[in-house]
């Protein structure tokens, strides 16, 4: 039978991430990913850019960097300008190989094409193999297996569209409108050759189906063609409620840890997976990082709760919002949207 020190589910940022830290310190590792290829993600790709540093992407895997966002609401348009830039596009494929070449640089053992069907508290499952563990973790997205053998209920998750057009956009615009979107919006993020443009919302907030007639709308108004690009959709959960639970872990979008305002869930996946390994290797471990951006994911919760309150007091501090920071009152950064 074999035999790991850590199995981990699923190979998107926080399992390889987890996967590099723990085989780079020598213990045997193996992580199970259900897709034939590893990286690709319906996922619009941007990453705050003081991230970069901190997981040293090599320059060709940036897509575009961005100093200036361009924000629309109903009433106005905001151009932020920052000295620093605050955003950098990523391919989601790209990123996935070269996490995957660090994995297996380090001595870590990537299986595609193997879905885990089943765990318990000695082993996982997959159709035609067991593999007992010392460490589980799960890093298995929105939907996680784990997190569902964890018994832990997932009632906050957001839904994204996303459509990778074939045409070189120069603006990264993000379009608030609480009357259309509710607490969610739409975006446009230029990557090298091509454009991801979607919509995010609370999934009970805005129900999936109307999300998608009003990004349509909002595609139409705004003269972009979806008709060279397939659609893709998925959820994003960020209902955390904690990732240590013996000796099983949740990292990423499997423990909810993605923001519920923005959706933004590669960077904090990366440091959970981070994270894990660590505290695995050394118990008592600090988990600093990860609880600063916890407490900013919940920060951000409680500001996509707010917006789903009356549209017009919800548009009137939008409007107000915007302003105070076009005007200089507020910094962009101080919101810390990224
Ligand atoms: C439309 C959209 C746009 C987004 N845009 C952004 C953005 O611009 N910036 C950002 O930071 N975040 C964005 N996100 C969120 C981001 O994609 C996720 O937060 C991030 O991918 C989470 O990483 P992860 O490793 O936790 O999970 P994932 O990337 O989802 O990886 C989980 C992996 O587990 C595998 N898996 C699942 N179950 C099993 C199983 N039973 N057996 C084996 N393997 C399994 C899956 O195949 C998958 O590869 C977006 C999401 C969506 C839906």
């Amino acid at each position: 039978m074999d035999n790991f020190h850590t199995v981990i589910i699923g190979a998107g940022p926080a399992g390889l991430q987890c996967a590099a830290t723990l085989a780079a310190q020598g213990c045997k590792v193996i992580v199970l990913e259900r897709q034939k290829v590893i990286g690709p993600k319906i996922c619009a790709g941007g990453i705050p850019h003081h991230a970069l540093h901190d997981l040293r992407l090599p320059a060709e895997l940036i897509e575009k960097v961005f100093h200036t966002q361009h924000i629309y609401t109903p009433w106005q348009r905001a151009v932020l300008k920052e000295k620093e830039p605050v955003i950098a596009t990523v391919d989601r494929k790209n990123l996935g190989q070269w996490m995957l070449q660090q994995a297996r640089e380090k001595g870590a053992i990537v299986l595609n094409n193997a879905p885990v069907i089943k765990v318990d508290k000695a082993n996982v499952y997959l159709k035609d193999r067991k593999i007992a563990y010392q460490y589980l973790v799960g890093a298995d997205g929105s939907s996680s297996l784990v997190r569902r053998y964890l018994n832990i209920a997932t009632t906050k998750q957001g839904a994204g569209i996303n459509y990778q057009i074939p045409v070189k956009m120069a603006n990264m615009e993000w379009h608030l409108n609480p009357r259309a979107f509710n607490s969610g919006y739409a975006w446009v993020f230029p990557h090298g050759q091509t454009t991801s443009v979607g919509i995010y919302a609370e999934r009970r907030d805005v129900p999936p189906q109307q999300l998608f007639g009003r990004f349509c709308l909002w595609a139409k108004e705004n003269k972009i063609s979806l008709n060279d690009a397939k659609l893709g959709a998925a959820l994003i959960n960020f209902d955390y409620q904690g990732w240590n639970f013996g000796n099983t872990f949740l990292a990423g979008d499997a423990a909810g840890i993605a923001s519920g305002f923005t959706g933004e869930g590669i960077y904090p996946a990366i440091v959970s997976g981070r994270t894990i390994a660590k505290s695995i290797i050394t118990p008592g471990h600090d988990p600093r990082r990860l609880k600063r951006l916890i407490k900013k994911q919940q920060q951000h919760n409680r500001l996509q709760k707010f917006f789903t309150g009356n549209k017009v007091i919800c548009q009137i501090t939008l409007e107000m919002l915007v302003l105070a920071v076009r005007s200089g009152l507020i910094k962009f950064d101080l919101l810390e949207i990224y």
